[in-house]
């Protein structure tokens, strides 16, 4: 199939330009870049994009901290936690993977951190900065997105883009980024969710169609234009019993059915979710070379 976008490769390309970054730094005397993670709870699926998190910061040179806390733990702790890494001068940047525990206010653990330490861009500034077409840290997974498009020379300029899903780290801000007037933008973008009528009428006129909706196999060919590019973000674990883990991972696109109308295809796994961390090391890079805020 040669309509496959390889995120992985991408990914790796991105990862291996941060890692000579990171010696150029070391040989100048300079400290790695750190990146540090919050993990809450024993939840599998945050577990495991934790640990990969953790690394791909090893393969690239970078320090790296995880900080644990049980499922109970009271909203006071974490933010004392969040504070500690706020003010430690040496970390970069860091995260605190999503979701959190009930009792946890999310908004307020996000608003809390520095926006200049804020690599998954999640911050009210960051996101605020980015609508404004300001330096800022774009979040991982749209910036991974924009990274993949530009490297497969697709071209939006005029196009039409449907977005199904507006979640605030995935569907929002890449509609936002596909409508800048910038090289990468001036899309013409349709943001559809769980309220849109007839959802099938606007992907059918989709000239780059992303779904992040998380509803396995959901995007099937007749929603799809001939020739259309296709970027599949979702990720849901299904039980399955072809894997050792007992679990495989589906997109939202049904893959067999779709591929062949597209003329560029995410595959999930490999395509999207390779992106998210080499975007999130380009971020603390950033941060490390205080390049967004000095
Ligand atoms: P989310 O917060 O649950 O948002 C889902 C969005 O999809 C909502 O806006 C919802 O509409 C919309 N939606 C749900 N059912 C729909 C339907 N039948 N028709 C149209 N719209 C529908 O999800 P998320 O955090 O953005 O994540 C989406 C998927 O991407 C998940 O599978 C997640 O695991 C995956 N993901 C992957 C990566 C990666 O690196 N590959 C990163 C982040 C997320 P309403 O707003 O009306 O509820």
């Amino acid at each position: 199939m040669n309509n496959l976008i390889d995120g992985k490769k991408i990914s790796l390309d991105l990862q291996q330009e941060i890692a000579a970054e990171v010696k150029r730094m070391k040989e100048q005397g300079r400290r790695a870049p750190h990146l540090a993670a919050i993990l809450v709870g024993n939840d599998g699926g945050s577990e495991t994009y934790v640990a990969s998190k953790i690394k791909a910061c090893e393969n690239v040179g970078f320090t790296s901290t995880m900080i644990r806390h049980p499922e109970y733990v009271t909203e006071e702790k974490l933010l004392q936690s969040v504070y500690d890494l706020n003010n430690n001068p040496e970390i970069d940047g860091f995260i605190v993977q999503l979701p959190l525990p009930r009792q946890i206010n999310e908004h307020k653990i996000i608003e809390s951190i520095l926006p200049s330490k804020d690599v998954d861009g999640f911050h009210p500034i960051n996101v605020g900065r980015m609508v404004l077409n300001l330096p800022c840290y774009v979040s991982a997974t749209p910036y991974g997105i924009v990274h993949l498009l530009q490297k497969y020379n697709v071209e939006t300029s005029g196009k039409h883009c449907v977005v199904i899903g507006r979640s605030h780290i995935v569907g929002s801000p890449m509609s936002i980024l596909l409508a800048k007037n910038t090289q990468l933008g001036n899309c013409t973008v349709t943001l559809c969710h769980s309220k849109t009528k007839d959802l099938k009428s606007h992907t059918l006129t989709a000239d780059i169609l992303i779904c992040a909706l998380g509803s396995p196999e959901f995007v099937t060919a007749d929603m799809v234009k001939e020739g259309a590019v296709v970027i599949d973000v979702g990720t849901t674990r299904v039980v399955s019993t072809e894997t050792k883990s007992g679990f495989k991972l589906k997109g939202d696109i049904k893959f067999d059915e779709v591929a062949p109308k597209c003329s560029l295809i995410t595959p999930v796994p490999g395509g999207v979710g390779p992106m998210t961390i080499a975007s999130l090391l380009r971020n603390t890079l950033l941060a490390a070379k205080k390049e967004i805020y000095s």
